[in-house]
C-alpha cells in the first residue's frame, strides 16, 4: 500500500512533540467544532474529500497556544492551549493521568507500610485513599460508621447496585445463596466473575466482628500473575487465552449466571488488565479434550500460586473499619470463623471503578474544557 502525498504532510511540533495536522484539525476545540456547553463534539469531517490543510502555524508561548489556519472553505482557525496539546500528544504516557500502580507482595507492602485513613476525612474528589487505591490498590479507613460508608458510597454513585442491593450484609445464615454466606474458609478471589461488569471498587466494612476468625488476606493479583507469567510462560499463555466460565445459580432471584472469559486478560499492549477468578463460581468448564490436561496444570499452579503466603497480607478488622479495594487486580480470601463465638457483620458494597478514576480525572482536566470555553 502507498501511502498519499496527503500522508506525508509535515507533522507540527510543539515543545518537542509532533502532531500531525488532520489529528490536530479533527481534535480543534473550538465552538463551531465543539459544543460550547456540553463540550461535545459537532464537527463532521467525514464528507470532505482528502484530510484537512494548514495554510498558517503559529506557535504563541506568551498566550500559551497554538493557532492554526487551515486551507478551508469558510476560513477556520484553531487554537490549542499548550497545556491540552501536552496533555492528549500521543507520546504522553498514562503517568500523567494520576498515580501508577505499584504491584506489591507481602515483602514488598511490609517495607512499604501500610497506612490507616480516619474515615471522616476521606472525601470524594480525591485525597490520600485515592492514592493508595490508584497505587497499592487497596486503601484502609478507620472509624467508619454506615452513615460514612453511605456518605461514600453516594460521593461516587452511581452505585452498583447486586441482587442484594445498594449493600450486603454479609453473616453466615441458613439457606446461603452464596458461599460468602456461610462460616468456610474462601480461597483468593474476585467478587463477581459470573457477572459482565467492569472493575469495581469494592467496600468490606466490618461493622461488627467480634467472631473468632475470619481473617481477610489480600492479594495483589497484578504481581502474581506478573510472577506467574515470568515463572511459567506457558501456563500463563494458556490461562490468557482460554476462555473459562463462572456462573451462580440464584434460587431466590431466579437467575443463572453464566460468562465464559479468560481468567488473566490482558490489554491491548499485552499487560494485565484484570483477573476473573471465583473457585467457588467455577463450574464444568468447556475446554477441548485434547487441552484439558495442560489447561488444568496451568489453572491448579496458578491458584497454587495465590495461595503462597509470599503474596497475602492479612489484617484483623476491628469494628468500625473498612478496607476498599479494586476487584479484578486486588484478590481477597478469608479463614473460616466460628459464627458462635460472637457477631461477625460484614457489610459489602460497589461502585464501578471507573467513577473513582474518571473523579480524578475531572479535576485534573476539567480547566482545560474550560479554557477552550473561552476561547471564541
Ligand atoms: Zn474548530
Amino acid at each position: 500500500m502507498t501511502s498519499s502525498a496527503r500522508d506525508d504532510a509535515p507533522l507540527i511540533e510543539v515543545s518537542g512533540r509532533t502532531f500531525h495536522p488532520a489529528w490536530l484539525r479533527y481534535s480543534c476545540p473550538c465552538v463551531r467544532c465543539r459544543h460550547p456547553e456540553s463540550f461535545q463534539k459537532v464537527s463532521d469531517l467525514s464528507a470532505r474529500p482528502d484530510l484537512p490543510e494548514a495554510a498558517g502555524v503559529e506557535l504563541d508561548t506568551e498566550a500559551n497556544e497554538l493557532r492554526i489556519d487551515w486551507r478551508e472553505e469558510p476560513a477556520h482557525r484553531s487554537c490549542y492551549p499548550l497545556d491540552w496539546l501536552l496533555l492528549h500528544s500521543a507520546d504522553t504516557s498514562d503517568a500523567q493521568n494520576g498515580p501508577v500502580a505499584a504491584p506489591w507482595d507481602a515483602a514488598t507492602l511490609r517495607d512499604r507500610g501500610v497506612r490507616w485513613h480516619e474515615a471522616a476525612d476521606c472525601g470524594t474528589d480525591g485525597g490520600p485513599w485515592f492514592t493508595d487505591l490508584q497505587t497499592v490498590g487497596f486503601a484502609l479507613l478507620k472509624g467508619l460508621t454506615p452513615h460514612g460508608l453511605e456518605r461514600l458510597l453516594s460521593g461516587l454513585a452511581p452505585v452498583f447496585y447486586t441482587e442484594y442491593g445498594r449493600q450486603a450484609d454479609v453473616r453466615a445464615v441458613p439457606g446461603a445463596e452464596d458461599l460468602a454466606e456461610t462460616e468456610s474458609a474462601l480461597p483468593a478471589h474476585t467478587d463477581y466473575p459470573y457477572k459482565v461488569t467492569g472493575p469495581l471498587t469494592q467496600f468490606c466494612y466490618y461493622a461488627e466482628n467480634q467472631a473468632t476468625g475470619g481473617e481477610l488476606f489480600l492479594v495483589d493479583g497484578f504481581r502474581a500473575a506478573e510472577d506467574f507469567r515470568r515463572e511459567h510462560p506457558r501456563w500463563f499463555d494458556l490461562l490468557t487465552g482460554t476462555p473459562v466460565g463462572f456462573e451462580q445459580l440464584y434460587t431466590t432471584w431466579r437467575y443463572l449466571y453464566r460468562v465464559r472469559r479468560p481468567i488473566i486478560s490482558l490489554d491491548g499492549n499485552g499487560a494485565i488488565d484484570a483477573l476473573h477468578l471465583g473457585h467457588s463460581h467455577a463450574w464444568a468448564w468447556e475446554i477441548a479434550p485434547e487441552r484439558c490436561g495442560d489447561f488444568y496444570r496451568a489453572y491448579h499452579g496458578f491458584v497454587r500460586q495465590l495461595g503462597e503466603r509470599r503474596y497475602h497480607w492479612s489484617h484483623r478488622y476491628a469494628d468500625g473499619e473498612c478496607v476498599v479495594f479494586r476487584n479484578n487486580r486486588i484478590l481477597h480470601g478469608r479463614d473460616a470463623f466460628d459464627p458462635r463465638t460472637g457477631v461477625r457483620h460484614l457489610i459489602t458494597a460497589y461502585v464501578p471503578w471507573q467513577q473513582l478514576e474518571s473523579r480524578v480525572r475531572f479535576h485534573q482536566e476539567q480547566r482545560l474544557y474550560l479554557l477552550g470555553q473561552e476561547q471564541k
